[in-house]
Formats: structure tokens, C-alpha cells, sequence
């Protein structure tokens, strides 16, 4: 729960009490006499502030800190660096923060609508140890991603995400299959036709829907890279790094665009179970990976009648689990739902389509334009809000 502890204009200080975090809510609008006034009051919240808190460092518009990174912490979204004098300040950022994990290097990305700070790594600047805090939400220019011939990548213009890391058929050159089994929650079986589903999602969105949703899918077989997995788990081989790192800096630039363009978006991890074969299974860590939408408009967002569960169930698709105590498990989001869902991404949800959904070309053809629909109604209930911001031009 937010609670506003001061407040001048536009300007509020707040507690995240569910997180224990401060923040400050910034307005940027350029005027003079009403932003030496704020300046003032600020100080004065600020001198308050410090005393109940004395770690947190606010970002004043435009303001620049160059330093070293020293740690970041997800946990309590704090990152710690350092400037040339050996002086340590940590950033406290903002709850609706995205924070990116990236490859071997950290990204970090706060574009909130509402406090209108944006915290980045420039991971087009070779030495990632810049810290920008920029007073608006515009994307770093030129920001690169890598991409590989094994991960498709459709560039889109809604706040839609379909990813589908493990539908694809083909090997990654020069890589061995993976063997070795004392890997965490090691897997080798590919989703039979979830690349084709997830592909066919995204044409039926596109006629659904006034714009193009991103498409972010593995063509390489599970048992070279699990996507779905973090690094340290996914390969066995040092050749595979470059296409893990290909589809996840897709993903993560995927939702900055997202997050720069719209107040907030969905990502949707489809996957193929077979523990269930008439049913779609939902994977939401119990409603934790969509909390930025059920924060806002409670547990409809996973259930209710715009919910993609509702409408699946309209469509007489059985879904599981039911209600709000049940467990997910054990598909209850993994990898990157949990990485990539709120409060790190975007909104994230598993879905993991039972084999019946899957079987042919006819049925999941047919699934797709079920839940495009399902997509259509949720976006149209909760995805629809755009901010003034245009991406530079990147990778397009
Ligand atoms: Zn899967």
C-alpha cells in the first residue's frame, strides 16, 4: 500500500508499506517560480526525510550520478555506487521501478509514469558502470540489442508481449545437447508447437487489434538452451551465451519500449503442458507477476471478467487452477514470468496450453484465435493507457 507522508503541488513524498521504501514523486513541468518553490519546499521534505531516513538518494531533474555500480538489491530496490572519491550513495528507486537483470551485467531501468524518473545502466556504453538519473522518460539513443538468427523477434507497437522459449525445432551450430541432470530443474523436452501457437497469437492480435504486439520466440530446441531458465542453468555449452543473450535483451528491450510508450503492459509466456491435456494453465505466482494491474484493480486481473481465464472459460476452455488460494504449482511462473512480471517488468503471465490446445495445425489455429480474443478483451479493460513518449530509433 502507498501513503502519501507530504505533499507540495505536485509533488509527494511516499511509503511503499508493503516494501518499507520512500519515494519521492518528481513533476518536471519547466517552471520557473513554481519549481523554485518546490525546490524549497523539497528540501524542507527533504531534511525531514533524511532524518527518518538518512540512505536515500532523490533524483533532482537532469541530475547526472557517475559512479561504479557496487550492488544492486531486487529484494529492497536499492542500487549502491560509487563516485571517484570512494563515496558511496545508494539510489532508492521508485516501487513501480523496472529493474532488468541483464546478462552479465546489471540493467537498470526506472521509467515511472507517475514519478517521472528514469534510472538507467547504458548498456550501449561498453563500461556499464554509468549511472544516468534523466528527468524524463525518454530511452538512452541508440540503444543496441544483439540478435541471432535462432530467436525470432517481431518488433510491435502495443504493450503486449508473446514470448515462446520452448517451441523450437532447430540446433544451435557447434553446440552439444544438454546432459547434464543435476541442473536445477533440468528439461530437455521442447512444447510441441508452441513456436506455431505463439506466432499465430500474434497474427490474430494484429487483426484484432489496431497495432502489433511483440513477438519474442526460441526456433532452437530445449535441449541446447532453456530460455526459461536463468544463465547459470540454461546451457551447458560457452556457444549458446549469445543466443540466451539474444532472446533476453530482446525481452528486456522490448519493455522499455513498453514501458516508455504505455502505462504499463502485459507479457504472456506461452509454454505446453502435459500434466493437464484439456486445460489451460495459468502461472501468476499466485497474482505476484501481475501486481502492478492488481494493486490497481484487485484480483479481477487474474480472474475476473476481463480476465484471460474468464474469457478462456467463456470459450469453454477449462482452466487451472481456480481462485485466489489455489496453487499454481507446478507451473506457476517460471523464469522469465518471474523475472520479467511485475514488480521487475512488465505484468507477466504464464501460460502453459495442455496438449489438446496444441495437437495440429486446425486446433491450434484455433486456439490462437481464442485467445487473441482473451488478449483483445484484457487489453482493452487494462493496457490501453499511452504516455507522451516515443522510443529513439533502435534496432527496428
Ligand atoms: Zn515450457
Amino acid at each position: 500500500m502507498i501513503i502519501t507522508i507530504a505533499q507540495s503541488g505536485r509533488q509527494k513524498l511516499q511509503q511503499d508499506t508493503k516494501l518499507g521504501m520512500l519515494y519521492l514523486n518528481v513533476d518536471l513541468q519547466k517552471n520557473w517560480q513554481l519549481q523554485m518553490l518546490r525546490t524549497l519546499l523539497l528540501k524542507r521534505i527533504l531534511i525531514l526525510f533524511l532524518l527518518l531516513a538518512t540512505r536515500l538518494v532523490v533524483a533532482n531533474e537532469n541530475q547526472v550520478f557517475t559512479g561504479k555500480l557496487i550492488s544492486v538489491n531486487l529484494a529492497k530496490s536499492e542500487i549502491v555506487i560509487e563516485n571517484d572519491k570512494q563515496q558511496q550513495s545508494i539510489i532508492a528507486v521508485a516501487r513501480s521501478t523496472r529493474i532488468i537483470h541483464g546478462d552479465q551485467k546489471v540493467t537498470l531501468i526506472t521509467l515511472c509514469p507517475e514519478q517521472q524518473i528514469a534510472v538507467s545502466i547504458d548498456s550501449s556504453i561498453p563500461a556499464v558502470d554509468k549511472i544516468r538519473i534523466l528527468g524524463d522518460r525518454k530511452l538512452p539513443p541508440k540503444l543496441l540489442y544483439p540478435t541471432s538468427e535462432l530467436v525470432t523477434v517481431i518488433r510491435g507497437d502495443l504493450p503486449i508481449i508473446i514470448s515462446a522459449p520452448h517451441g523450437g525445432r532447430e540446433a544451435i551450430p557447434g553446440v552439444p545437447k544438454r546432459n547434464n541432470e543435476s541442473t536445477p530443474k533440468f528439461a530437455i523436452k521442447s512444447d510441441t508447437n508452441t513456436y506455431q501457437l505463439a506466432s499465430t497469437i500474434t497474427e490474430q492480435l494484429e487483426k484484432k487489434l489496431n497495432g502489433k504486439p511483440w513477438l519474442i520466440a526460441a526456433k532452437f530446441h530445449r535441449s541446447y538452451l532453456d530460455a526459461n531458465r536463468s544463465l547459470e542453468n540454461a546451457l551447458e555449452h560457452d556457444k549458446a551465451k549469445a543466443v540466451y543473450t539474444a532472446y533476453h535483451q530482446a525481452l528486456q528491450h522490448a519493455i522499455l519500449e513498453i514501458t516508455c510508450q504505455y502505462k504499463t503492459g502485459l507479457l504472456i509466456d506461452v509454454h505446453g503442458q502435459s500434466r493437464l491435456p484439456d486445460v489451460v494453465w495459468r502461472g501468476t505466482r499466485r497474482g505476484t507477476t501481475l501486481g502492478g494491474l492488481v494493486d490497481d484493480f484487485g484480483w479481477d486481473v487474474v480472474e475476473g471478467k476481463d480476465s484471460l481465464m474468464h474469457t478462456f472459460n467463456l470459450l469453454d476452455y477449462a482452466t487451472h487452477p481456480q481462485g485466489m488460494d489455489a496453487s499454481e504449482g507446478p507451473f506457476g511462473g517460471g523464469f522469465i514470468t518471474a523475472t520479467y512480471g511485475y514488480p521487475y517488468g512488465l505484468n507477466a503471465i504464464q501460460l502453459e496450453f495442455g496438449y489438446s490446445f496444441r495437437a495440429n495445425k486446425e486446433i491450434y489455429l484455433k486456439t490462437a484465435i481464442d485467445t487473441a480474443e482473451a488478449i483483445k478483451r484484457f487489453h482493452q479493460r487494462y493496457l490501453t493507457k499511452k504516455l507522451d513518449c516515443e522510443p529513439d530509433a533502435i534496432n527496428r
